[in-house]
């Protein structure tokens, strides 16, 4: 399968360089991802295409940095359609007739096809495509080379499926790994290994926070990010709230009010 990755022109503090999205040319001419509606992406999708036409767009998730750029595109290709695992209260933000897909789905593009992976912990209709013919895994928000993913515990992020769809392609053994964000994964169990004890160790730390007398979210965020730059800082307290929703789940953390204690 052929693949060109057209960057999103949308840097920012969330989406560092930038959104990737990837065109797979070929009979089926698709997109994967829509970023923002940047005018640069619009363009250099258009020169990407040549004389074709883009026909489908696979969105791995709702939010804004992925699905928004959606708009854009179906006023430029008209007759294009658009995918993703329904998530409908922020699809709807949206205004494009998305077609739903769902965990096991084969998908036409380009010359080949993808199957859907339902992927969720970074946002519950998260999903990443894969091609089975060749091993290649687009993988949306779940991996980031040299960096690690943000679980937003109040807007929909688990950690506990974040970590089983880790394991998911783990086991999957990809042979490359396409992310919407930074350059392609070198070594894809190495990574999700690192993530895996990366979280086993914030797991402690919070833990320890706790029986030190930090009981609430603020005051855990102050302990275990103690230098964080002011615009990182709610980040921060969604990735400690979903390691505390996971120790709960768990039995190792409960909850009282705003309080939090280890158990
Ligand atoms: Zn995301």
């Amino acid at each position: 399968m052929k693949i060109t990755r057209i960057a999103g022109f949308n840097p920012g503090p969330y989406t560092g360089a930038g959104n990737n999205t990837y065109l797979l040319p070929g009979r089926e001419p698709a997109l994967i991802d829509a970023a923002t509606g940047e005018s640069r992406h619009l363009a250099a999708l258009d020169e990407a295409l040549g004389n074709a036409s883009l026909s489908r767009v696979l969105v791995t998730h709702a939010h804004p940095d992925h699905a928004s750029g959606a708009v854009g595109l179906a006023a430029r290709w008209m007759d294009a359609s658009f995918f993703k695992l329904p998530w409908p209260e922020r699809d709807r933000e949206y205004r494009v007739a998305w077609r739903p897909l769902a965990e096991g789905d084969i998908v036409d593009v380009g010359d080949g096809a993808l199957r859907v992976l339902h992927t969720p912990g970074h946002a519950p209709d998260h999903v990443c495509f894969f091609d089975e013919a060749e091993g290649t895994l687009f993988c949306g928000d779940l991996l980031i080379q040299g960096g690690t993913v943000v679980v937003p515990a109040s807007y929909g992020g688990s950690l506990t499926d974040y970590l089983a769809s880790l394991a998911r392609v783990r086991e999957l053994r990809p042979a490359r790994v396409l992310p919407a964000h930074g350059p392609e994964i070198d070594d894809v169990t190495a990574l999700i290994d690192q993530y895996v004890a990366h979280r086993g160790r914030r797991d402690d730390e919070i833990l320890s926070a706790l029986r030190r007398g930090h009981t609430t979210q603020a005051a855990i965020v102050e302990v275990v990010y103690p230098h964080l730059a002011a615009e990182l800082r709610g980040a921060a307290g969604e990735s400690v709230l979903a390691h505390l929703h996971k120790l709960e789940a768990e039995g190792a953390a409960r909850r009282h009010n705003a309080m939090w204690q280890a158990v």
